[in-house]
């Protein structure tokens, strides 16, 4: 890797403070909100083509100087592989619609959350970081028990009791120390915040760290290499707990825009469950900010969050693209799942599927016009086969950390 990050800061688009990004940070120290990475978008674009990057090898680390991360010997990889684009024909669900969908179930862990925690742990391990927190419905803390292993870092993660029984094993077989916690992820988080202090570790949480955020840039950018200028998806259709994708993808569109490399930036369309879709409400109501989702909700893998941090950030990521929210009952999203897995060989996890789910909504709604291209993001199924040999095994003493 010769190519180097144009990072230049850190900012806070509530309070407009800025912070000098070579140091560990989480939230903004003024305000608490989260701090988003800035770059130097007029040096990248002078040294940066499009063609540069797409002649690249594969995978996301070709888009290194609009990433975080300053050495190449701080990158925590797994060999991440650009995920599948396909186009799909669904009459039934999707007339007059040129669909696709790409699959980051592709990805080492799985799920996207791979490209957050490649980025995030990267960037921790080179700011002198040792050890990591998060709490997690389960795809993030199986990333980021995957590339804390890679990174030969201290991972603890708190899982949602609801979540996945292997999830919790597969997070154990990488080393990671799991606790699980009844309730909701803000319940996990609570319980990660009472047991983490004193323990010198960086908390992961979603928004609450400035380069989870960093790593889901690259879903854009794989996006915009795959189509060009030219062929842009109209309307990204995006499953959404948190909201992390949707404002990581914005923000990538709005830095190639930046570039001069695209014009209009595809109409984002955030999918929640209805029985817990605080961020529709919210685009619906028109408000600013997601209230908190009264409980108690059943367990919907990772459109479980009740009550997303900066949610700001994630409403306006959908407002300012032109986009909407869309909420689909939980039950149709199950049912879907095994449609999408009949009709296309698609493993999309329940998040994917609602993506699937919401179409007849969407159209109903003219949020697609007729000819319009569409592209499902399918965030993945996760890691949904523990090894059950590695999770037995889990509790043998580990590899040295690094030292
Ligand atoms: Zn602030």
């Amino acid at each position: 890797m010769t190519a180097r990050s144009f990072l230049s800061g850190l900012e806070c688009r509530a309070c407009c403070t800025t912070v000098e990004p070579d140091r560990l940070i989480g939230v903004c120290p003024t305000c608490g909100h989260t701090l988003l990475a800035t770059y130097d978008l007029e040096g990248a674009r002078a040294v940066l083509a499009p063609a540069g990057w797409t002649a690249r090898p594969g995978g996301m680390w070709r888009y290194r100087e609009l990433l975080p991360v300053r050495s190449a010997d701080s990158v925590v990889t797994l060999g991440e592989p650009e995920s599948p684009v396909l186009r799909l024909t669904l009459p039934d669900l999707a007339p007059d619609v040129d669909l696709w969908a790409k699959n980051d179930g592709a990805l080492p862990t799985g799920a996207f959350k791979s490209r957050e925690m490649s980025v995030a742990l990267s960037r921790a391990r080179e700011l002198g970081a040792r050890a990591v927190f998060l709490p997690s419905t389960g795809n993030a803390a199986v990333a980021a028990a995957a590339y804390g292993a890679r990174a030969r870092m201290e991972v603890r993660v708190y899982l949602t009791e609801d979540s996945a029984p292997e999830l919790a094993a597969t997070c154990r077989a990488f080393g990671a120390h799991v606790r699980t916690v009844r309730g909701t992820i803000s319940d996990a988080r609570a319980a990660a915040l009472d047991q983490e202090p004193g323990r010198g570790s960086v908390e992961l949480s979603t928004m609450r760290e400035p380069y989870r955020l960093e790593g889901t840039k690259t879903m854009a950018f794989e996006v915009f290499d795959r189509f060009g200028a030219d062929g842009l998806p109209d309307v990204i259709v995006y499953p959404t707990g948190g909201g992390l994708g949707l404002a990581g993808m914005f923000k990538a569109f709005t830095e190639l825009r930046a570039l001069g490399w695209i014009e209009a930036i595809p109409r984002l369309i955030a999918v929640q469950a209805a029985e817990c879709a605080p961020l529709v409400r919210a685009l619906r109501d028109g408000s600013p900010r997601a209230e908190a989702w009264p409980g108690p909700i059943e367990f919907l893998g990772g459109l479980t969050v009740p009550a997303p941090f900066a949610s700001e950030r994630v409403l306006e990521a959908v407002r300012w693209s032109g986009g909407a929210g869309v909420a689909v009952p939980s039950a149709r999203i199950h049912a879907t799942e095994r449609l999408v897995a009949r009709t296309t060989g698609i493993v999309s996890g329940f998040e994917g599927a609602a993506t699937f789910a919401a179409l007849p909504a969407i159209l109903k709604e003219g949020l697609v016009r007729p000819g319009e291209r569409v592209m499902l993001y399918l965030t993945g199924g996760g890691i949904s086969v523990a090894i059950p040999r590695l999770a037995e095994r889990a509790e043998a003493p580990g590899l040295p950390t690094r030292s």
